[in-house]
């Protein structure tokens, strides 16, 4: 079987136009994953010649527990899921209290854990990108999920880590 990326995060950062991003345009096969709820698609990639199967997570409704809890609860089933987990988080917001707690879950991970810095659409916004050390899960990948600038080079890093 394929090596397993979960994507996850708060609602709003790019995680499906990264996803969408990362499988690129005809290699992407869409399938509904038997057993996987429909808050949880998996899509088959294809880079440099290795398969990987891409966990799109989101589209649920934050429920009682709060936006937080309900992201932090994706988090804790991709870690126990996944063979790595990419975080995506905002950098034109930067770090938020969400943020923060989906880190703080994924920091305790045995697998690998990535940080894509999302919607550095432009040089303008690199520096920003240096801030997002600070959620503890080592070095901030910056990407635009929506031109695919750096998309590559996350990629890379992405099978690197599988
Ligand atoms: P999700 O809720 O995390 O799955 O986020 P979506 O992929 O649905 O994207 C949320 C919004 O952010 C949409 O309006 C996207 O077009 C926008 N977006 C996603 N990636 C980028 C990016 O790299 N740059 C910019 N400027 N906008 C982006
Ligand atoms: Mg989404």
């Amino acid at each position: 079987p394929q090596p397993v990326l979960a994507v996850v995060g708060r609602p709003n950062v790019g995680k499906s136009t990264l996803v969408n991003r990362l499988l690129g345009r005809r290699e992407a096969v869409v399938q509904d994953t038997p057993g996987v709820t429909r808050d949880r698609i998996a899509y088959d990639a294809l880079w440099n010649g290795r398969r990987f199967t891409v966990v799109d997570t989101g589209g649920w409704e934050p429920d009682a527990r709060g936006l937080q809890a309900a992201v932090a609860a994706q988090a804790e089933l991709a870690m126990s899921t996944a063979d790595a987990v990419l975080l995506v988080v905002d950098t034109t917001v930067g770090a938020t209290s969400t943020d923060e707690a989906v880190a703080r879950v994924l920091r305790r991970s045995d697998r690998p854990v990535l940080l894509a810095a999302n919607k550095v659409d432009d040089e303008r916004l690199v520096p920003e990108v240096a801030a997002l050390w600070s959620l503890g899960l080592g070095e901030p990948h910056p990407v635009s999920a929506l031109h695919g600038r750096y998309a590559g080079d996350l990629l890379d890093a992405i099978l690197a880590a599988l």
